[in-house]
């Protein structure tokens, strides 16, 4: 079973199209690489102004629920319950918090659009500053590292393809500001890219993700407050090694809560030594399993 886990791995984690159309797939087969260029570009002379934030499949990542929450002045839950659905996400089965269109089917307008434009714009998520491209990440067997590519998604409604504005994805990139969130949200995508191969294999060790794993994987990725309590109020800081200046941080820093959300996720999902378990919780769970299995 385990060798079967040493495959080559792709994962497209921003590929949601903005708003569906009947009539095949609009993302472009290309692989894109940070030095390619292509044209587009988006302003409020095009003809089809806004028409992409109505009906809009957007996945949050946990830095976009921080960042518009903080936007809005509010707590993550109250921005969850407000603005968001939650939803699956099919490659990999696992929940996520999707934007709340509006109009019953979900096809209206998204509820920060603006005859003039997007108004949380400085903190749109990262799926709107991405479009019109998709990332996908890929782990090849044989090699150590991750690496991403990009594609291009065009859809039939979007003008900005006409525009004779060619620049480079790295170019593009850094102009969305998409570095910050992919910096903060790496982590949870290596969660997802794992989590679709051990899909394909029938979860950790051939069994499936258990209801509970899935829901705090959700808790993770949506809320800090929850797992800033869970952090604090349970054993977890007698349980996992963690410096005494980090927990300082834990206390206010969001961002670093997620870094050992997903830090510890990982653990218990992939059994990755992303966190290290205190030497005597270790010592008093080997004497525990030698116990029940007889051994001395
Ligand atoms: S968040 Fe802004 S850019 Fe994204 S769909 Fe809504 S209005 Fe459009
Ligand atoms: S050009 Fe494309 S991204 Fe810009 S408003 Fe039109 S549909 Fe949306």
């Amino acid at each position: 079973m385990m060798e079967r886990l040493d495959q080559n791995t792709k994962t497209e984690i921003f590929s949601d199209v903005r708003n569906e159309e009947a009539g095949g797939t609009p993302v472009v087969p290309v692989q894109h690489r940070p030095e390619d260029s292509f044209s587009f570009r988006c302003h409020r002379g095009v003809s089809c102004w806004n028409m992409c934030c109505h009906g809009a499949d957007v996945t949050l990542t946990p830095e976009c629920i921080l960042r518009l929450s903080r936007h809005l002045n509010v707590r993550p839950r109250e921005f969850l319950a407000q603005y968001t659905v939650p939803a699956m996400w099919e490659r990999a089965e696992m929940p996520v918090a999707k934007l709340k269109m509006g109009g019953e089917d979900g096809k209206g307008p998204c509820p920060f659009v603006r005859a003039e434009g997007c108004s949380v714009y400085e903190n749109r998520p990262a799926t709107c500053r991405y479009y019109p491209l998709g990332l996908a990440t890929v782990k090849l067997k044989d090699a150590e590292n991750k690496d991403d590519f990009y594609f291009l998604v065009r859809e039939a409604h979007c003008r900005g393809h006409e525009e004779s504005f060619a620049q480079t994805v790295a170019a593009f990139r850094h102009e969305q500001g998409v570095e910050g969130y992919d910096s903060v949200n790496r982590g949870w995508m290596d969660i997802l890219m794992k989590a679709v191969s051990w899909k394909v294999l029938g979860g950790p060790y051939g069994k499936e993700m258990t209801p509970q794993t899935k829901k705090m994987f959700f808790m993770v990725s949506t809320d800090v407050d929850a797992l800033r309590q869970f952090i604090f109020g349970t054993k977890f800081l007698d349980t996992y090694e963690v410096a005494p200046e980090a927990v300082k941080a834990l206390e206010t820093d969001d961002e670093a809560l997620l870094h050992l959300g997903f830090d510890w996720m990982k653990n218990v999902l992939f059994n990755e030594k992303t966190i290290v378990m205190k030497r005597h919780i270790l010592q008093a769970a080997v004497a525990q399993i030698r116990e029940g299995t007889g051994a001395s």
